[in-house]
């Protein structure tokens, strides 16, 4: 491709773009493609001769168009206009010192302390390539396991354990898996919202460490994805403070963004994070206005990376890494080579602003405000836990006079009601789309907020999808249970 036939291809990818977004509102919300559609529709090998551009162009029109801000975009677009492998500080200056940049501002947008500033040297913040808060979970057990057995030079690798709550996300799961260590999760109750208290923590430590086993890091969590349940971590940093040698994390992939608000930093225990918490993550890809990939790390002391992950080959030392002058991000991550993600980010807050990205997670909040609102006047429905930001779970009352049958218990009913009315909201709109989820046994729907172009009036029509479908699914059932 020479440079005119690029201006060209990339006036059309803006243009097409722009129509994508400007048609999102009436497109359905899942793709409706069947499993191997896109594995049946391309050939198996690669082309043998070079092909026509617009022809690829066409393909990923006809048979990619995946699911952020227009901002971002661009900033992915000159993003892969610089070859950058960005592996060490040399071969990716801007890289490097953008990011530096940028991770500082984000970490004042959201309100952590200095100590985890870049700008300190002391402490910092990376965004993972591996892009992901599981990943950021994997490199804090790695750094917060070397920590550890430095520090406890008897420890044994098979008695450490990882501490999650019942709530946490899969990472705990996946750190424990990829690094073959137990993973514990704590039972949370649905009277504190399923958030852990202090003394669950200190209950299961004294359990452990009678019988012989190490706990070194807690993954808590400001923002289930199941509940936006938040744990109580003022009272985690208390009873942890006796157990010095445990790191503890906080994973806020979806909720750390709100921060940006001052109104919620209280609801997000900022304090305690900034007490307390050895490292922090946020992906400012879910609510955070940046496309797909932007997840960040903060870390109160860079050094436990580095001492856990640095490997300098020969090939891989600069006189510059040697003199201490500049961050090789490598280190603190996974991977090696990285892309130059800071870019968009930087593109979103200079554009923004922190009043317009403010404004963009209140809207949100009061977005999901108004859903609330609504299913608390109807009687049919009801939330299950308090809403959280933008985050709502809630379900189906059981109609009045339902008599329950043998067996029967008003949960296994209402589990039963809420499920058939879950399989018919999916199977009958391609315009809303509920995730489920489990708490404590009891099945409910989950409706969140969050995308810039979400208005009040896209509220309301989900709301009328879910009461029309909920009319239908409820006779049904009834209508089944009277047949059986
Ligand atoms: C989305 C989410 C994750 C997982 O994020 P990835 O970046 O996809 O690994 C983890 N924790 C919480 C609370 C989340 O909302």
């Amino acid at each position: 491709m020479d440079i005119e036939e690029f201006r060209k291809a990339g006036y059309q990818a803006i243009d097409r773009i722009c129509d994508y977004y400007a048609s999102l509102q009436n497109r359905p919300v899942v793709s409706q493609v069947q499993p191997g559609y896109l594995v049946d529709a391309l050939p198996a090998s690669p082309p043998e001769q070079a092909e026509d551009f617009d022809t690829i162009a066409d393909d990923f029109q006809k048979l990619i168009i995946p699911a952020c801000s227009l901002e971002g975009i661009l900033g992915d677009l000159y993003s892969s206009s610089v070859s950058n492998p960005g592996f060490n500080w040399l071969s990716s200056p801007a890289c490097t010192e953008l990011e530096q940049v940028v991770m500082d501002w984000c970490a004042k947008l959201i309100g952590l302390g200095d100590h985890f500033l870049n700008r300190n040297g002391i402490g910092g913040g990376v965004i993972q390539e591996q892009t992901t808060a599981s990943e950021a979970c994997i490199v804090v057990c790695v750094a917060a396991r070397a920590r550890y057995v430095r520090e406890n030079p008897d420890a044994k690798l098979e008695d450490l354990v990882i501490y999650t709550t019942t709530q946490t996300h899969s990472l705990g799961v996946k750190a424990g898996l990829v690094l073959g260590l137990e993973v514990r999760a704590l039972p949370v109750k649905p009277e504190y919202e399923y958030g852990l208290r202090g003394d669950a923590l200190r209950q299961a430590l004294k359990e452990d460490h009678a019988r012989g086993k190490r706990p070194f890091v807690f993954i808590g969590t400001v923002g289930t994805t199941s509940s936006g349940a938040v744990d109580n971590l003022e009272e985690i940093g208390q009873v942890l403070k006796e157990h010095p040698c445990i790191w503890l994390h906080v994973d806020s992939a979806w909720a750390g963004v709100a921060m940006a608000c001052p109104e919620y930093r209280e609801y997000g225990k900022l304090d305690a994070i900034n007490k307390y918490a050895e490292s922090y993550g946020t992906n400012f890809h879910k609510w955070g206005l940046v496309n797909f990939d932007a997840s960040m790390l903060w870390v109160k002391s860079r050094r436990n990376l580095t001492d856990a992950l640095d490997v300098t080959p020969e090939f891989l030392r600069t006189k510059q890494h040697d003199a201490g002058l500049v961050v090789d991000y490598r280190n603190w991550h996974l991977g090696l080579g990285r892309r130059f993600r800071s870019l968009k980010v930087w593109f979103v807050l200079r554009r923004y602003g922190v009043e317009g990205f403010r404004k963009h997670i209140r809207e949100g909040v009061a977005l999901n405000e108004h859903f609330a609102s609504l299913v608390r006047a109807s009687p049919d429905f009801e939330l299950v836990t308090t809403p959280s930001l933008a985050l709502s779970v809630f379900r189906l009352k059981l109609p009045s006079g339902v008599v329950l049958k043998e067996q029967e218990t008003t949960l296994s009913a209402l589990n039963d009601l809420n499920r058939a009315f879950h399989t018919r909201i999916s199977a009958e709109s391609d315009k809303i789309f509920l995730t489920q989820t489990m708490l404590n046994n009891t099945f409910c729907m989950r409706f969140a907020v969050g995308a810039q172009r979400t208005k009040r009036e896209h509220v309301d029509q989900a709301w009328q999808l879910i009461q029309a479908s909920a009319r239908t699914a409820r006779e049904d059932w009834l209508a089944k249970r009277t047949r059986a």
